[in-house]
């Protein structure tokens, strides 16, 4: 049976980017060599690190004056790397999350950390509106979608100091207006390749403006000089990320993914609501991820739970369970998920509806 994999991350890729992936491995670039054994430094490797961060570039759109960087230690590094080079005094942090919670952790061994606004109150169930950002801050911190409960902007926030946002879990799936931002970073185990790398995409002007000394590997400043390759990158994963920026860009770019996600988020929402078993638990429509939908059982049928997941499994829907922090379910539509797992999650929805 087809397994239809909704997991949150490490997630689906593009069977283009697996099928390239696993050739690589055995003869890179007609090479005779596995690329996983061969030099980083050769230009075969070079070529691949260029030809991914051009591609990155040309997608996103990313004006003059940005470099994109792909760095080990995923995105839970770069909270920490984030305030070593950008905070001098004191930043502004928008907690929405579990993630954008270990940012603001992270940050608070730097300086000071205004939390603008926080939607923690209501379990991250919505994105907080109406709050002010500091102009005194060195910079202000989003997290553009909430992956643990599926929250995200749709669009690119205002503000006025320069914009930092942990995009770990939407990159690469809509346009962005990259010029609003400062610095752009996040793992790329959710939308892009396997775990192991982070990508970030950062304004050279914004760096060199702290006084603290920064550990030379930590020092964005370094790999914008090395192009990337101060020591050895992950190269299998920015392997495997170039063939998806490929994969996105022979697919119509960003502007398409944005609208096959918007339709398989749509589907799914539909049915979430139709359906008398089940609720979204993101009640403000315009706080919705269209990359992680979460729902949960209503409250007449809660014994449904667990047989419900079972069902699915057993009809080849993996990775809905929803995170421990808040139950239910959440069904990951990332780029590479193709609209027939959606649509084929819809109709276990419906058969199970059937039944009871
Ligand atoms: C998964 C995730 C992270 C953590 O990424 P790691 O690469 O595991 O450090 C951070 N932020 C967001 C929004 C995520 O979804």
């Amino acid at each position: 049976m087809k397994k239809h994999n909704f997991y949150a991350g490490p997630a689906i890729l593009p069977e283009y980017t697996v099928d390239k992936v696993i050739e690589a491995c055995r003869d890179f670039d007609g090479m005779g060599l596995g690329i996983m054994e061969i030099s980083h430094r050769s230009k075969e490797f070079v070529a691949v690190m260029e030809q991914a961060q051009q591609l990155f570039k040309d997608l996103l759109d990313i004006p003059q004056g940005y470099h994109v960087l792909f760095l080990g230690g995923g995105a839970s590094t770069q909270f920490t790397v984030v305030p070593m080079n950008l905070m001098q005094k004191k930043s502004a942090y928008l907690n929405t999350g579990a993630w954008a919670s270990k940012a603001i952790k992270e940050a608070r061994l730097y300086g000071e950390v205004e939390v603008v606004a926080s939607s923690e109150d209501k379990n991250f169930t919505y994105i907080p509106k109406g709050y002010v950002v500091p102009e005194d801050a060195d910079y202000f911190h989003i997290t553009s979608n909430n992956t643990i409960y599926g929250t995200e902007f749709h669009s690119d926030p205002d503000s006025p100091v320069p914009m930092v946002a942990d995009m770990s879990s939407d990159i690469l799936s809509r346009p962005v207006d990259v010029s609003k931002y400062a610095l752009i970073y996040g793992g790329a185990q959710k939308n892009l390749a396997p775990a192991g790398v982070a990508f970030v995409i950062v304004r050279e002007d914004i760096l060199g403006k702290v006084d603290r000394k920064i550990p030379t590997i930590f020092d964005y400043r370094t790999h914008i000089e090395k192009g990337s390759m101060f020591n050895t990158p992950p190269v299998l994963p920015i392997y495997a990320a170039l063939q998806t920026l490929i994969w996105i860009r022979d697919n119509g770019g960003v502007e398409a993914m944005r609208k096959r996600n918007h339709e398989k988020a749509t589907l799914l929402y539909e049915e979430i609501e139709r359906n008398k078993l089940f609720r979204p638990t993101i009640t403000n429509e315009e706080d919705r991820s269209v990359m992680n939908v979460c729902w949960v059982m209503n409250e007449e049928y809660a014994e449904h739970e667990k047989p419900f997941l079972e069902f699915a499994t057993e009809h080849g829907m993996i990775g809905i369970k929803g995170h421990r922090s808040v139950g239910g379910f959440r069904a990951s539509l990332y780029n590479a998920l193709p609209l027939e797992s959606v649509k084929a999650l819809i109709e276990v929805m419906q058969e199970y509806e059937k039944k009871i």
